[in-house]
């Protein structure tokens, strides 16, 4: 359906019920609502609704569903697929439902889906508590939510979704339910890695962990040279580190960065960037064999309070960049996976490109693959190829380049990928993104939304029964 065959009279009813607003094209709010973190994604849909409360998420899904209209549903808009916005969709934006309640004693919060990274970092440190996200504070807890989450404390206190207790999801028939282990548990199964296919979140309760207010963490630089020597070695931390210690490799040009000397800006440079998840001098022990290796250009490895550290990357992932990632699940980082990345790192087609290869495992690998819809426990190294520039015209040089990549890392590969780090034009590869996961996802998405009202994501199509 279309929107512009919806009587006037029904959508004048919708605004005057809605608690938010109501955005169209020409309308002050319609480009920021309907922008997106990256900038290649530029679809308009027929009309915003900002929401304000679980009271409008109902209605925009009621009147979505009652209308035929395709539904897109936006928190931190950072998905790189960009399924937060769709061309004439009713896009239902809940960046202003941002509220965070910490409850110190339960060592619990109370998260709205509008909340970024670091609004959830800041409130909970204030107590001097945490939950594991993502290295981007600027990124939804929603999204990253739905579709798993990993970050800096994952290994010493699991995903994100291992730490939700329970979550408010508006369903597509506009019903208001509580998912967790007691209450309808199917889809509290389905939703910690399912993404946005059973329904609209409206609060996220999470179990929170004492931490900080500093971490031992930062960035130790070294030169591209001695990658080959140094990524063998950090594969080698990588297998015997305590869960408290997480190490990334990220490869790139190195940035202007003011403890860099002039000489090595621009230059290609191998970043390991650590963090230890637990007591200051526990960290300094555990980081001493990473910190001895080679002869790094700078080592900046410090106490750094926790919300500070967890927007250490922002800089480098602002928004409004075009960008186009690829992803590939790893267990091991042989020589040849070693080579092929080095291979790729002397011709970056831009100097914003980087490649991250995160460390995980630890108490993500604790969980079962059936036990969340998330399946991929067994990852322990998930590399992402941030491809990222400013000209358009650079577009299809930069796609191939990452292309590229990505078919010379797949013979190192697991075959699976976290969704959140798929681009649009993977589909083909959902069946990697939920694995075994997957029929049993679609079963519950045939309970919860049989006529796939939720569809504008990394679709789960309902099972035919
Ligand atoms: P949005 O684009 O707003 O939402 C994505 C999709 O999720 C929507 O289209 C919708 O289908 C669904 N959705 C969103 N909100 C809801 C809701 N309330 N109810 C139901 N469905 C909903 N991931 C990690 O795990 N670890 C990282 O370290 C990490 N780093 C990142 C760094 C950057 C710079 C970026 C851009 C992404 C990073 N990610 C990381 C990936 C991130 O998890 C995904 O991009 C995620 O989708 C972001 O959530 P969002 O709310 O911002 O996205």
């Amino acid at each position: 359906g279309k929107l512009t065959e919806v009587a006037q009279a029904e959508v004048d009813s919708l605004v005057s019920a809605l608690r938010g607003s109501v955005h169209r094209d020409g309308e002050p709010e319609f480009d920021e609502a309907r922008s997106l973190w990256n900038a290649m994604v530029d679809r308009k849909p027929a009309l915003v609704i900002r929401a304000l409360g679980t009271a409008d998420v109902r209605l925009a899904v009621d009147f979505a569903r009652e209308n035929n209209l395709l539904m897109a549903v936006r928190s931190g808009g950072h998905q790189i697929a960009g399924h937060a916005v769709a061309d004439d969709a009713l896009m239902l934006d809940l960046s202003n439902m941002n509220s965070i309640h910490v409850d110190p004693r339960a060592r619990t919060a109370r998260v709205e889906p509008g909340a970024t990274l670091g609004d959830v970092d800041k409130e909970t440190q204030a107590h001097g508590l945490a939950v594991p996200v993502g290295v981007n504070s600027t990124t939804g807890i929603a999204g990253l939510t739905l579709g798993g989450g990993f970050g800096w404390t994952t290994r010493k206190f699991g995903m994100t979704i291992d730490n939700l207790i329970s979550a408010d999801v508006v369903l597509a028939d506009g019903s208001i339910v509580t998912a967790s282990n007691d209450q309808n548990a199917d889809l509290f199964w389905a939703i910690r890695g399912g993404g946005g296919n059973f329904g609209v979140v409206t609060s996220f309760e999470f179990q929170l962990h004492p931490l900080g207010p500093q971490v031992l963490s930062g960035l130790i630089v070294h030169p591209i040279e001695q990658a080959p020597q140094l990524l063998r070695e950090f594969a080698k931390i990588a297998d015997t580190a305590s869960d408290a210690l997480t190490v990334w490799s990220v490869l790139r040009q190195a940035p202007p960065l003011p403890f860099l000397p002039d000489e090595w800006h621009g230059r290609e440079v191998l970043v390991f960037a650590a963090c230890y998840t637990g007591p200051i001098s526990e960290g300094e022990k555990a980081m001493e064999p990473l910190r001895a290796l080679g002869e790094p250009i700078a080592d900046v490895i410090s106490p750094h309070a926790f919300v500070d550290w967890q927007a250490a990357f922002d800089p480098l992932l602002t928004p409004g960049v075009r960008n186009y990632w690829k992803s590939h699940d790893l267990e091991t980082l042989p020589d040849g996976a070693i080579d092929t990345l080095l291979n790729a790192i002397s011709g970056l087609p831009d100097p914003a490109c980087e490649i991250f290869i995160a460390h995980v495992g630890g108490r993500m690998a604790q969980i079962g693959p059936s036990d969340t819809a998330y399946p991929h426990r067994s990852s322990h190294f998930i590399m992402n190829v941030h491809t990222r520039w400013e000209d358009s015209a650079k577009d299809d040089t930069c796609i191939a380049w990452a292309r590229q990549l990505f078919d010379d890392m797949a013979p190192f590969a697991t075959g699976s990928v976290y969704v959140n780090f798929m681009p649009a034009d993977e589909e083909e590869r959902l069946s990697g993104a939920y694995g075994a996961n997957r029929d049993r996802l679609a079963a519950i998405k045939a309970r919860y939304d049989p006529e796939n009202l939720f569809r504008v994501n990394h679709n789960i199509e309902p099972a035919i029964s």
